[in-house]
This record gives C-alpha cells, sequence and structure tokens, in this order.
C-alpha cells in the first residue's frame, strides 16, 4: 500500500469511525483486539491477564495494541482500524471504483431535493 493509500484509508476509518473508542474491541472478522497499554480500572487490569493469555494461545484472534480501539462501521459491519482481514478496505475500494458513478447520483438527488425545497418554499424560486 502506498503512502497516498494509507492516507486515504485513514481518512476513510474516520469518516466512518464509531463515535468513541474502545478498550477493546472485535472485528467483523472475528478478531478481538484490545489496548494493553492503558489501565483503565482493577477490572480491566484482570482483563488484559486474561486476554494475553488467550493471545498467547490463539496469536491471530487475540491482539494486543498499545491504544485504545478505534471502529468503523458500515453496512451494518464493524471492523477495527487496520485489521489484517481488510474489511473496511473492501467498501473505500468499491466506492472508489464507482466514484464518479456515485458522485452523479448524489448530484441527481441533490436536483431532486432542491426541487422539492422549492415546492414547500414556491417563492424562493
Ligand atoms: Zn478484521
Amino acid at each position: 500500500m502506498s503512502k497516498l493509500e494509507a492516507s486515504e484509508l485513514i481518512a476513510f476509518q474516520r469518516i466512518f469511525s464509531e463515535d468513541q473508542s474502545h478498550a477493546e474491541a472485535k472485528c467483523e472478522c472475528g478478531r478481538l483486539y484490545f489496548d494493553g497499554y492503558n489501565d483503565y480500572d482493577a477490572e480491566w487490569v484482570k482483563e488484559v491477564e486474561s486476554f494475553r493469555k488467550l493471545a498467547k494461545k490463539q496469536p491471530d484472534k487475540y491482539i494486543e495494541i498499545p491504544h485504545a480501539i478505534g471502529v468503523s462501521v458500515i453496512d451494518g459491519k464493524r471492523f477495527v482500524y487496520n485489521c489484517k482481514c481488510g474489511g473496511l478496505k473492501h467498501y473505500k475500494d468499491l466506492i472508489d471504483d464507482n466514484a464518479e458513478k456515485i458522485i452523479e447520483y448524489l448530484r441527481k438527488k441533490s436536483a431532486f431535493l432542491m426541487q422539492q425545497a422549492d415546492a414547500i418554499n414556491p417563492d424562493k424560486q
């Protein structure tokens, strides 16, 4: 992935991001990510220890990262930022591959909405 592609993916992640980050989050692919750096509370410290044990047995399924977990939501699916499944990139690529058609659709939709607004307030025409 080039630097430009990486920057575009980061922007895409943020646009579709949930409002808050998490101490732990499961990606659509089934991988569970947990924040091993921040000590949120005593319960969390115990939770991290149990996740670390699971991570030793299944390192591809339980993944410790040194910060809170960002999640993007699209099409009803939750994807952890930068998960190796690339699930979010699939949607970005779909939109990129159809960008001209999506722009054309949004222009037509915008014109339709303006017609509706003018119909509600005919003095503005
Ligand atoms: Zn994933």
